[in-house]
């Protein structure tokens, strides 16, 4: 990440498909070095939100990345701003070896003169980002055989080697070991320091133990948003999450 301070300000941000309000109004701040979840209900609202933060749905309201407007923009344009997500499945070339997803991962919309400096070798961001997602070892093996949760690290290293500095990660534990669950904890935290990091998550567990900030969607609306402790001990949460 650069240095300073990165934010996401999202505002007022309304999704609408067939008049459908999937997302409602949605105000979001997220500083850099907070580690955000993103919870509610299934339906809430969740990922049409960052599928809009993103471009991949059109919105109307604002989205700033640290000064810039990004909603309107293109998918592409957007990612190369350095907003950058995962998705539920983690998305890797499973035929090609871990350096080489992140060298396509480096290379993906840059310019000429940085594609003939990687023909010199390794980039020393692509270094940077094996030792960070803890692949190192791992560099010269196809994705393919890779254990879910480094799987997903790797997806994550993508993100990385592409100079995102926001980070919208939709569910990165799911169907990981509570090793991997903490690993990827660990991981979060050290990498949010200087970067925003967004955690669409169902794992209450991973949240009460990595979550700095909470937000709680609702219909498409927030419904509650604070530290773990506050929006637990919020009774418009617990009715959600317990039922009417
Ligand atoms: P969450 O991620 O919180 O589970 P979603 O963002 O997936 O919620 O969905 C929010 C609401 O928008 C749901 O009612 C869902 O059915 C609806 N929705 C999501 N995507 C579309 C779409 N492409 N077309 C119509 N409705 C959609």
């Amino acid at each position: 990440g650069m240095a300073g301070s990165e934010y996401l300000e999202v505002r007022g941000l309304s999704v609408e498909f067939d008049g459908f309000k999937a997302v409602s109004g949605v105000d979001l701040t997220v500083l850099q070095g907070d580690l955000r979840f993103l919870i509610g209900p299934n339906g809430a609202g969740k990922t049409t939100l960052i599928d809009a933060i993103t471009g991949l749905v059109p919105a109307t309201g604002s989205v700033h990345k640290s000064g810039t407007e990004i909603l309107g923009r293109p998918v592409h344009r957007i990612a190369r701003l350095g907003v950058g997500r995962t998705f539920q499945t983690a998305s890797v070339f499973e035929q090609l070896s871990v350096l080489q997803n992140l060298d396509i991962a480096a290379g993906a919309g840059r310019s000429a003169l940085t594609l003939l400096r990687r023909r010199k070798g390794v980039l020393p961001q692509i270094e940077e980002a094996l030792e960070t997602i803890g692949l190192t070892a791992h560099r010269d093996k196809p994705a393919g055989v890779l254990a879910h949760g480094q799987k997903q690290w790797l997806e994550i290293g993508m993100l990385l080697v592409q100079n995102a500095s926001v980070l919208l990660l939709d569910e990165p534990v799911a169907g990981m070991s509570l090793e991997e669950r903490d690993e990827t904890g660990n991981l979060l935290r050290r990498i949010g320091t200087d970067r925003v990091v967004v955690v669409v998550e169902h794992d209450m567990d991973f949240m009460r133990s990595f979550a700095t900030s909470v937000t709680v969607l609702a219909g498409g609306r927030v419904l509650s948003e604070g530290s773990v402790e506050q929006v637990q001990a919020d009774p418009a949460v617990q009715e959600v999450y317990l039922g009417t």
